[in-house]
């Protein structure tokens, strides 16, 4: 049985890609460097997969940014407004190019915006959308894939395996930049160029090449199906000679499972870890020369690999297909996972013999091979591990399932209905018209991260630091106060990150010193890993909240990260539902909630920025998870008093078709990201008539541009068309972590005035 990988990750275990390319933007190192990292990089990558057993090694799934990026490149899809970087200023490299479309461009007089990102699929990962246009032509661009290719096979012994993002994936990962057509309508116009790599690849000598198409895992659009057949017959005829491999991941191939199996490919990739069920489907479909790649490795997740559960799928395939026609991998490309376990070198023996890396992964998917072949020692040290882990009294706590089992309809409830909390949290509050608020954070200034870092490092003892941060939050409270905000925030400056902070006080929680997986670009983020029952042994955040309400006579809002959020951005158990440990993070939210309450803090925002990110892939099994989500977090704001204001807080993604679950969470206020969009979302809002209190943010806090008082007034003239005036607030689109002092504050003063402005336009007209 053949072994192999989709791909590994790039940064390098101790993110080398990540420095080195952020040295370059900044003038730091040259041209020179960065590609000599790179190049070491992938050679090193190349090396430890091929002596880790592997018989096809992925090529060109390294990018200095993104892969797909690299195909709009490769196929020539260079949006006009680029064309200067290279033709004007001839030192500019392809990677320049590159980087000019991911990033922007303000150099040598140019001033070029960046193309789109996007989130890929449902990962954390964000990719740059291909632009199309009506006349859209394409060429053979970039000659990044056949210098990848070459150089592996100077490289390994082994196989390398050019790796392409499928023409029907592309054209649908792309966007119409006009009207008026379609984008799989240029189809016919971009196969040519494919079919012009791959011969040239195959001229070169590649054996085999691996093509992703994980749209085949979605609800496909129309006209996909046949763009499907028409594409890869079109392959199949002018690419002779030349083995190909169509991959899948992320979600079962179900009704696409017919189309994917007649396509005239020489193996097919499944992701058995996200769709189990899909092979004893799958395989009496297999025409009888398709070889089936099995995914039986998580590439999503850290822990280590149930050799048994694999061998039943390994076994069954056999048994249908016969040895030469399996192969074995990681169920998706390994950049989703961390690089290298061994560099945990902090955390515990027993916690460590739990997982498996990127680098672990790969021994996984050879000895996996090494066991069907009779090795049977292995297969024993496994079954041990997995039973250890399975039986550990760190993961199983038998109080928080039974609270979790006991969670009733009346828990996920509010005592009364929102207009009637609504008259008694006016007479509570007192709010004038359009109260203004912010969404957490303020700016963490270098001061306040290198404070926290050495506190960290044990350099300041506890109470210097806790000083510290009572000084910062109670200059933040002065200045709202001074700024004339009416509900008040502590400014987050005991934070690193929303889900960190909640995850190092809950129990059933790790944390790791290098488990970075690629976000975007040079950023990458380093995720908790949820391995037990989680459980909130003390008060998280109440010391804060405290404190600061002494500072002041305006109601100062309470600050929490809602469990849906806390879900989706750390690593989730794969021993139990993703709605089993949803439902544990509500209830230590909800006892946060209720401990908040107790202590005087009348306004309590839960955050929930990543509640659509979790929506699955398929349309089918979108009802379910919003349903489970949506219960999670009403029942970590149900435990208060009516009086009780709730808010949440939700950002950078569509929310359009999602709304009525929005309105199902029933939070008292939500503050959401309208300004990009010029107040486009609330039309949504008002078609359904959205009950309860909103605050579209009035200005982007992602640019350190200030916005004018009148520029957010009219917007909120323009909320006042959708909305009832006595809903709406006013407030910025996000937290204010990432901006500089100067233009927070004077943004937020404009934003006063506009409020300021409109009350007395209402005033006028009553
Ligand atoms: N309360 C958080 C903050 O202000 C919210 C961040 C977010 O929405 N991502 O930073
Ligand atoms: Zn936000």
């Amino acid at each position: 049985m053949l072994k192999h990988t989709l791909g590994y990750p790039r940064m390098g275990a101790r993110r080398q890609l990540k420095k080195a390319c952020e040295d370059y933007w900044q003038g730091r190192i040259g041209r020179q460097e960065l590609f000599v990292t790179a190049q070491r990089l992938q050679e090193e990558q190349w090396r430890l997969q091929e002596a880790s057993g592997m018989d096809l090694i992925p090529c060109n799934d390294f990018s200095f940014y993104d892969h797909v990026l690299d195909m709009s490149l490769l196929m020539g899809a260079i949006p006009d407004r680029y064309a200067p970087v290279v033709t004007d200023i001839p030192q500019n490299t392809e990677a320049d190019l590159a980087f000019a479309m991911a990033r922007g461009y303000q150099q040598h007089g140019l001033d070029l915006t960046a193309m789109e990102m996007t989130k890929w699929f449902d990962t954390n990962y964000h990719y740059i959308v291909p632009e199309f246009r009506k006349n859209q032509s394409f060429r053979l661009f970039s000659n990044k894939v056949f210098n990848a290719f070459d150089a592996a096979k100077h490289l390994l012994k082994a196989t390398p395996k050019p790796v392409l993002t499928g023409p029907v994936s592309f054209l649908l990962l792309g966007k119409e930049k006009e009207p008026g057509f379609h984008r799989l309508e240029l189809l016919p116009k971009l196969l040519p160029v494919y079919i012009e790599v791959l011969q040239r690849l195959r001229d070169n000598g590649a054996a085999w090449v691996q093509l992703d198409e994980p749209f085949l895992g979605t609800d496909l659009p129309a006209g996909a199906a046949e763009a499907y057949s028409y594409a890869y017959a079109e392959i199949a005829k002018h690419c002779k000679g030349l083995r190909t491999m169509v991959a899948t991941y992320f979600e079962g191939l179900r009704d696409n499972a017919e189309l994917a199996a007649s396509l005239p490919v020489c193996c097919l990739h499944i992701d058995l870890v996200r769709a189990p069920e899909q092979l004893s489907s799958l395989l009496p479909l297999l025409p009888p020369k398709m070889s089936l790649s099995l995914g039986v490795i998580d590439g999503r997740n850290i822990w280590k690999n149930n050799y048994s559960r694999s061998l039943e799928f390994i076994r069954e395939a056999v048994n249908v297909l016969g040895e030469n026609r399996v192969m074995i991998a990681p169920s998706c490309s390994l950049l989703h996972t961390p690089a290298d376990l061994d560099l945990e070198t902090d955390m515990d023996e027993e916690l460590r013999s739990w997982m498996a890396f990127a680098k672990q992964k790969l021994i996984e998917t050879d000895e996996l091979n090494r066991i069907f072949q009779g090795d049977d020692s292995l297969l024993h040290a496994n079954t041990a591990a997995i039973a250890a882990r399975a039986a550990s009294s760190r993961i199983h706590k038998p109080a928080v399932k039974a609270r979790v089992a006991s969670i009733t309809e009346a828990d996920a409830q509010r005592a009364s209905a929102f207009l009637q909390r609504q008259v008694l949290q006016q007479q509570r509050f007192r709010l004038p018209l359009y109260p203004t608020t912010t969404i957490g954070s303020f700016p963490q200034t270098a001061d306040i991260r290198s404070l926290r870092a050495s506190y960290k490092k044990g350099d300041i003892l506890a109470a210097q630091y806790d000083q510290a941060l009572e000084a910062a939050t109670r200059d933040t409270i002065r200045l709202q106060e001074s700024i004339g905000l009416d509900v008040l925030v502590h400014g987050e400056f005991e934070r690193n990150d929303m889900v960190e902070y909640f995850g190092e006080k809950l129990e059933g929680f790790a944390f790791t010193q290098h488990g970075w997986v690629q976000s975007y670009g040079s950023r990458c983020v380093k995720p908790p890993v949820i391995y037990g029952d989680v459980s909130r042994e003390e008060d998280m955040t109440v010391r804060w909240s405290v404190f600061a309400q002494s500072c002041t006579s305006l109601p100062m809002k309470g600050m929490l990260t809602g469990p849906v959020t806390i879900l989706q951005w750390s690593f989730v158990r794969d021993d139990q539902p993703r709605a089993e440990t949803t439902a544990q993070i509500a209830l230590a939210i909800r006892d946060e909630v209720v401990a908040l309450e107790k202590a005087g803090i009348g306004i309590i925002q839960i955050d929930e920025p990543a509640i659509r990110e979790g929506l699955p892939i398929r349309q089918a099994d979108r009802e379910q998870y919003l349903s489970w989500a949506v219960k999670a977090f009403r029942v970590s704001a149900s435990g208060v008093q009516d009086a009780t204001q709730i808010h949440t807080h939700m950002c950078y993604s569509d929310f359009n078709d999602i709304i009525r679950h929005i309105a199902d969470m029933d939070a008292d206020v939500i503050t959401i990201e309208t300004s990009r969009s010029q107040m486009e979302l609330l039309e949504a809002f008002a078609d359904f008539r959205y009950p309860n209190e909103i605050g579209p943010g009035v200005y982007d806090i992602h640019s350190p541009r200030v916005p004018t008082a009148a520029e957010m007034e009219s917007l909120l003239h323009k909320a006042a068309e959708y909305i009832p005036a006595r809903n709406i607030w006013v407030n910025p689109d996000c937290g204010l972590k990432t901006r500089k002092w100067p233009e927070t504050e004077a943004a937020l003063r404009n934003m006063v005035s506009a409020a300021r402005a409109v009350r007395a336009a209402v005033k006028e007209t009553v």
